[in-house]
């Protein structure tokens, strides 16, 4: 099981430590909420601030999400956990972000709970990895043997339904939608300024929470996420009608990886799936 509190207390040691040495300016990670249940992201400028650092099983924001925030040249230690790492690396890639800005403080974390469901998030919304895929700073021990379940498993039954029965399912619960775009404010991969949502001129779709102009946003999202997703969860997590985006990222993340053989944000020499060309790529996305 993960020591939490060891992780905590490493984390406010080094956040403590860059800090007095100027070597960042910012360090993002978790802070005290209202409640052990609800940390929030917090960004740490001082180090009086330091105190307020926390890590616990409830922490799952994806703070690479605030990454942006900074100009580049701001030096910046962020926490990151093994789906927060990915992100980290498909922003690189993506070149919004850039590594040397960077210190990574990777999480290895297991046994990561919903705040809203209490339930262990490891296997079905995220990527089902426990170690950071990149780090400068490691605050905790590496988790080996616990069992490795596919991120895809999840899917079996999404699968197994025809092109019509999704068409419903997705119909559905894209009509629960209630348009707060708090699954694109969680996304560590959203970061369009203006999103086309927001656009008047022109006016891509209807802004008003009912179909179609619930599909046109989520159909369009999940497009732009392709091959991007770096399957942190947090936009289902995020979503305050239990939407279960994380079906269709996975389902879309499966077929990029089948066809590209490669999966976002695990190397950081990559390039994105769909920016990139090998004349051996499949032509099935084409179907
Ligand atoms: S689409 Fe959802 S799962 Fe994928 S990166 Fe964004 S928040 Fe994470
Ligand atoms: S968080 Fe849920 S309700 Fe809000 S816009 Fe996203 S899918 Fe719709």
């Amino acid at each position: 099981m993960t020591d939490f509190r060891q992780i905590e207390n490493n984390l406010k040691k080094e956040a403590k430590r860059l800090l007095e040495a100027g070597e960042v300016a910012v360090v993002l990670a978790y802070g005290r909420g209202y409640d052990e249940k609800h940390p929030m992201p917090f960004a740490a400028k001082a180090i009086a601030h330091v105190e307020s650092l926390v890590f616990n099983e409830y922490c799952n924001f994806n703070m690479a999400r605030y990454l942006m925030r900074y100009p580049w040249g701001t030096k910046i230690a962020i926490a990151a956990k093994a789906a927060d790492s990915r992100a980290i690396i498909q922003l690189v890639q993506e070149e919004k972000v850039r590594r040397e800005d960077l210190v990574i403080m990777g999480i290895p974390a297991y046994g990561m709970k919903n705040q809203k469901t209490n339930e262990v998030i490891d296997s079905k919304t995220t990527g089902g990895l426990y170690n950071p895929v990149i780090y400068d700073i490691l605050l905790g021990e590496e988790i080996h043997g616990q069992k490795i379940i596919s991120p895809y498993e999840v899917l079996a039954e999404y699968e197994a339904m025809d092109k019509e029965e999704r068409w419903a399912f997705w119909k559905k619960e894209f009509d629960k939608c209630i348009r707060c775009y708090a699954c694109r404010k969680a996304c560590p991969m959203c970061y369009c300024d203006p999103c086309f949502i927001d656009q008047n001129k022109p006016r891509w779709a209807d802004k008003a929470p009912q179909s179609p102009g619930n599909m046109m946003y989520h159909l369009t999202r999940f497009h732009h996420l392709a091959g991007r997703c770096i399957d942190c969860g947090e936009c289902s997590r995020a979503c305050p009608v239990d939407i279960p985006l994380y079906l269709f990222h996975k389902k879309v993340a499966k077929e990029c990886e089948e066809m590209f053989g490669q999966a976002a944000g695990m190397k950081l020499e990559d390039k994105p799936a769909l920016v990139d060309f090998r004349v051996e790529d499949s032509d099935k996305i084409l179907e």
